[in-house]
């Protein structure tokens, strides 16, 4: 596999923010979106190729049972996550697959000890088309689907498409860059948006921008 890092911190984003969790981040990704935090496992060739054993070896030895794959776009390396899932479900983890809306997951993320992740991108990532709306129907009340808003445009798309796509998952709003809020809990709350979320994104508001947290 290729892998950009592996490390324990918080759940930084969604559902189980807060939460004591082990990353594993995998290199490589086919969108850009303009405000990715993460290009350091997108391009520039910083990753160190491991077997899945190897990767199962390293977060056995992070001692914590919740495990976030993210990337990156890990689904570009769909067998190996695969086998790796099935592995560590085995071994009683929980495990949330973080996943940018363009790829279908494969049914071993469907399980009840999984969480899916899904990203819609909004028109200020430059990546809306990307988006496959027809997996909006396939989340179950466990997963969670996030929308990154980077101002008014943004969030006048994600509640034309939440009107037009509905979906059982957890609806989370997201402010890029992870702080400036505000404006976003106004507008969901003027506009009686039932069922969303506004959350930060927490390792920032903690750490800031650093790698690894
Ligand atoms: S999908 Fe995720 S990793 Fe890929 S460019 Fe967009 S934000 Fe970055």
């Amino acid at each position: 596999m290729r892998v950009s890092e592996i490390f324990f911190s918080l759940q930084g984003e969604g559902i189980y923010i807060g939460a004591p969790t082990v990353f594993v981040r995998l290199y490589g990704c086919d969108l850009r979106c303009e405000w990715c935090d993460t290009m350091y496992a997108v391009e520039g060739g910083e990753f160190r190729t491991m077997s899945v054993s190897e990767v199962v070896e390293r977060v056995e030895g992070l001692r914590c049972k919740t495990v976030c794959i993210t990337g990156g776009e890990p689904l570009l390396q769909e067998e190996e996550v695969k086998e790796l899932a099935a592995i560590l479900l085995k071994g009683g983890y929980h495990i949330l697959l973080e996943t940018s809306g363009h790829m279908e997951p494969p049914p071993v993320f469907f399980d009840d000890g999984c969480v899916i992740s899904l990203d819609c991108k909004c028109p200020g990532s430059a990546m809306e088309s990307s988006t496959d709306f027809g997996l909006f129907r396939k989340l179950g009340e466990k997963d969670q689907l996030k929308f990154v808003i980077k101002d008014e445009a943004d969030y006048l798309y994600a509640k034309g498409v939440l009107r037009e796509h509905p979906t059982r998952a957890c609806v989370v709003f997201q402010p890029v860059g992870g702080t400036e809020m505000r404006w976003i809990a106004d507008r969901v709350l003027r506009d009686k948006m039932r069922g969303v979320r506004v959350l930060p994104q927490l390792h920032k508001l903690i750490w800031g921008n650093k790698r690894g947290v």
